[in-house]
């Protein structure tokens, strides 16, 4: 079968003209936007400002849930600063704001609150553990949109990405957004940093058309076999510099349009899911009411489901991969143990985060999945389910 359904990432879309009373949906409450290369650099900024907060701890600390990104390891290192990891609640990848609190020492400058796939941290939470400490709240909203630290303003700074696989997928970019009263120090940090100017001319456009194609379903099959590329593996990259981007609006206010009219494919795999769910599989964030939209289910990235077990998991992927759905166990593992971040830690030890990573399957649910992939998906997750439950019940006879 020449054909894969790929496990992430919309459709660049085309610049549209921007109506003239456009303004950015997370322009409100006072926050401010600055636009950079990517999301690791926006990332990496809100730190420096975290930093430049508390000019008198000469060895600054961040911390990071156990389970994430490899890239935000890269903007805390970037910075100087130390990651300081913290374990999970069970079956989320929300940090245990028990053992935040213990990880939290006196040279902590700030906490990332990290979004996954679609489902915020608990931002009330951590912003009340914060402010009591007089400790800076970024939220990494790279993987959620919009992102919610805004409505009540509970986080000082935000992280948008524009990259490969995310909420808005403009082939790159990213945009800190921060409270207006930290303006002097944004201004500080980025000093004399070069903007640049992110054309989308004649090169852009055909490159958007080639990007776009390769996400079509034989090109994606082919372009996977490729090992060279590397599709899909999480590598750690080093955050080197920082720059600003003057990105344009006509594509920006094009990926805004674009996400809000995608398809929410969540209910559809939960109502196909009900069965799975009922034998010890869990939908992530099915629970997850947007207060700041309330009746309205946002398109998420990917669906994060966790097996019962990481046997289940492995079976479910591989059986998947094989009938051409990209469906994938993300990051791998927990921060400590992915390739180039060994050593950058103090502990290993994350157990709860640990059975996350390895109970964790992504299901792909961006708008070219239809109806009868969804249906597809779940038949074969049941067949092995019962496969299994046939062959427990030979062992038991
Ligand atoms: C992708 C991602 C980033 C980095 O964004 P880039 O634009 O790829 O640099 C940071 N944090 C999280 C949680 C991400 O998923």
């Amino acid at each position: 079968m020449m054909s894969k359904v790929r496990p992430v990432g919309s459709r660049v879309p085309r610049p549209e003209p921007v109506p003239s009373n456009f303004r950015y949906p997370w322009a409100i409450n006072g926050y401010l936007t600055e636009f950079l290369e990517n999301g690791t650099q926006a990332l990496s900024l809100s730190i420096a400002i975290a930093i430049a907060k508390k000019r008198d701890i000469s060895a600054p600390e961040v911390i990071l849930p156990a389970y994430g990104c490899p890239d935000l390891v890269a903007a805390v290192v970037a910075q100087g600063a130390k990651p300081v990891l913290v374990d999970l609640l069970s079956n989320t990848a929300q940090m245990d704001d028990n053992r935040l609190c213990h990880a939290i020492g006196p040279g902590c400058v700030a906490v990332v609150a990290v979004g996954f796939l679609g489902v915020p941290e608990r931002l009330k939470v951590l912003s009340e553990i914060c402010r009591e400490r007089e400790i800076f709240l970024i939220e990494d909203s790279a993987q959620c949109f919009p992102p919610s630290g805004i409505t009540f303003s509970h986080a000082d700074a935000i992280v948008l990405s524009f990259g490969r696989g995310k909420p808005i997928n403009l082939m790159g970019g990213g945009a800190l957004i921060y409270q207006r009263k930290l303006q002097p120090l944004v201004k500080e940090a980025l000093g004399n940093t070069p903007s640049l100017a992110k054309s989308v001319g004649i090169l852009w456009r055909f490159k958007r058309l080639v990007f776009n194609w390769l996400m079509m379903r034989l090109p994606y099959w082919a372009v996977e076999k490729v090992p060279f590329l590397h599709i899909g593996q999480t590598r750690y990259q080093e955050c080197p510099y920082i720059r600003r981007a003057i990105l344009s609006d006509t594509l920006l206010f094009a990926g805004i349009q674009y996400f809000f009219q995608r398809p929410y494919l969540g209910d559809l795999y939960r109502k196909e899911l009900d069965e799975l769910c009922d034998n010890g599989w869990r939908l992530l964030g099915s629970d997850c009411k947007r207060m700041d939209h309330p009746g309205c289910s946002v398109p998420r990235v990917r669906i994060a489901l966790l097996a019962p077990s990481s046997t289940a998991r492995e079976h479910a992927e591989l059986a998947l991969n094989r009938a051409g759905i990209g469906a994938t166990n993300f990051y791998g593992a927990i921060l400590p143990e992915l390739e180039g971040l060994e050593g950058f830690f103090e502990s290993a030890h994350f157990p709860v985060a640990k059975d996350f990573s390895s109970r964790l399957l992504t299901l792909p649910c961006h708008e070219d999945v239809r109806p009868g992939d969804i249906h597809k998906i779940v038949k074969i997750m049941k067949k092995l389910y019962s496969d299994d439950w046939a062959s427990e019940a030979d062992r038991v006879s």
